[in-house]
C-alpha cells in the first residue's frame, strides 16, 4: 500500500505526532491480524457514510479504509551530503510514495529549536534545499548517461530533455512538485527523483496559532497548492486517552472541531491521490481504497484479483441516492441503482456490488 514518509527537522514534533498516528483503538478492533511494523503508523480514514450504510444494512461491523505513515528519522542540515544519517534517510524517502513534512510553528521555550527561532517557513526551505540537492547529484550521474543514450536510440531523447528541465528548474531552487505544470513526472519516474513526489504539510501549532485565522491563513497560502494541516501534536496524544465528550471539549477549547489526525487521514490520502468506494451487506461496511481514475473492473480487483479477471458489471448507487430512498430496493425501484461496465471510471461515494465469473 500507499505511504507517506514523515520528515521535519529535529525538535519539531515528529514523535509526538506518529505515537498519536500509532495509538488508535479503532484499528486493533478491526484488523486485529494486520501486522504492524514498528515504524510505521496506519490511520483510518474518518467516513460517518459508513455508520449511515451499516444502519441501512445492517452490517455487523464497519471497516473504514486506512492511510500508511512511515516514521523517518530527522533530517538535518547536510543531509544531502551523505554524513551521518543522510543518505539512509534519503534512501527511506526514497520508498515513500509522498513527503508529510512537519513543521514546527508552536513557541515553546523549553524545547530547543535547532537553529534557535521558530520561523515555519524558513524550516521549510531548510529541507526542501536538501532535497533539491539530493535530486540535482542523481540528475548530475544521470544526465550525461541519459545523453548517450538519445544520440543511439531516439525513444531516450525525450527523457534527457525532461531530465535537463527538472535540473534548471531545481538550479532555481524550485521542487519539482512544486513545478509539476512544467515537468513530465512520467518521463521523470524512472530516475526516483525525491521532489518528484506529492508533499503534504502539517503545521504542529498551539491554540494562539490555531485560532488564529490570518496566520493559519498565511501558511496554507504559503504553501498552496498542497494541502495543510494545523495541529497541536501534544493534544492529539492527550486526546487519545480521553472519552468523545471530554475529546470534544479539549478541540472546542483550542477553536478546532475534529482531532487533526481526522484532517491529516484526508489530506494524507488526498495527496497520495486515492479515493474510495463503498460495499455493505449484513456482515460488514466497508470502504476501499482505489486511485483516482480506476475503472470499476481495476476497483473489484481490489476486493479479490478473481474480481477482477472474471468481472461482468458493477451494480452502482450513489451514496446519497441510497440514502435517500432509505433501502437498496426503494433505490432499485426509483431507477437510482445503475449497471455499469468494464469501461466506467470509479465515482467517490459510489456503493457498489460487482457481478463476475468465476
Ligand atoms: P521530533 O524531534 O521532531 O521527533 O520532536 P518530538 O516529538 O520529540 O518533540 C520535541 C519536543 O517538543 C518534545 O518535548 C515534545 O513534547 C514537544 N512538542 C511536540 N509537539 C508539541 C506541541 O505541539 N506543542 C508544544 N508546546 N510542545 C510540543
Amino acid at each position: 500500500s500507499l505511504t507517506l514518509g514523515i520528515v521535519g527537522l529535529p525538535n519539531v514534533g515528529k514523535s509526538t505526532l506518529f505515537n498519536a498516528l500509532t495509538r488508535n483503538d479503532v484499528l486493533a478492533a478491526n484488523y486485529p491480524f494486520a501486522t504492524i511494523e514498528p515504524n510505521v503508523g496506519v490511520v483510518p480514514l474518518p467516513d460517518p457514510r459508513l455508520d449511515k450504510l451499516a444502519e441501512i444494512f445492517g452490517s455487523a461491523r464497519i471497516l473504514p479504509a486506512t492511510v500508511s505513515f512511515v516514521d523517518i528519522a530527522g533530517i538535518v542540515k547536510g543531509a544531502s551530503e551523505g554524513a551521518g544519517l543522510g543518505n539512509k534517510f534519503l534512501a527511506n524517502i526514497r520508498e515513500a510514495d509522498a513527503i508529510c513534512q512537519v513543521v514546527r510553528v508552536f513557541a515553546d521555550d523549553d524545547v530547543v529549536h535547532v537553529d534557535g527561532r521558530v520561523d515555519p517557513l524558513a524550516d521549510i526551505e531548510i529541507i526542501e534545499t536538501e532535497l533539491i540537492l539530493a535530486d540535482l547529484q542523481t540528475l548530475e550521474k544521470a544526465v550525461p548517461r541519459l545523453e548517450k543514450e538519445a544520440k543511439v536510440k531516439k525513444d531516450r531523447k525525450p527523457v534527457f530533455d525532461a531530465a535537463k528541465a527538472a535540473q534548471e528548474i531545481l538550479n532555481n531552487g524550485t521542487t519539482l512538485f512544486a513545478a509539476r505544470d512544467r515537468v513530465d513526472a512520467d518521463l521523470l519516474r524512472e530516475l526516483s527523483l525525491l521532489t518528484l513526489k506529492p508533499f503534504l504539510y502539517v503545521f504542529n501549532a498551539d491554540e494562539s496559532v490555531l485560532t488564529d485565522a490570518p496566520r493559519v491563513a498565511e501558511l496554507t497560502a504559503a504553501v498552496a497548492p498542497a494541502d495543510a494541516v494545523f495541529l497541536d501534536a501534544k493534544v492529539e496524544s492527550e486526546l487519545l486517552e480521553l472519552d468523545e465528550e471530554s475529546a470534544l471539549e479539549l478541540l472546542e477549547s483550542i477553536g478546532q472541531t475534529e482531532p487533526g489526525l481526522h484532517a491529516l487521514a484526508r489530506a494524507g490520502f488526498h495527496t497520495l491521490g486515492l479515493q474510495t468506494y463503498l460495499t455493505a451487506g449484513p456482515k460488514e461496511a466497508r470502504a476501499w481504497t482505489i486511485h483516482q481514475g480506476d475503472t470499476a473492473p481495476k476497483a473489484a480487483g481490489v476486493i479479490h484479483t478473481d474480481f477482477e479477471r472474471g468481472f461482468i458489471k458493477a451494480e452502482i448507487v450513489s451514496y446519497t441516492d441510497l440514502v435517500d430512498a432509505g433501502s437498496m430496493a426503494a433505490a432499485r425501484s426509483a431507477g437510482k441503482v445503475r449497471m455499469e461496465g468494464k469501461d466506467y471510471i470509479m465515482s467517490d461515494g459510489d456503493v457498489v456490488e460487482f457481478r463476475f465469473n468465476v
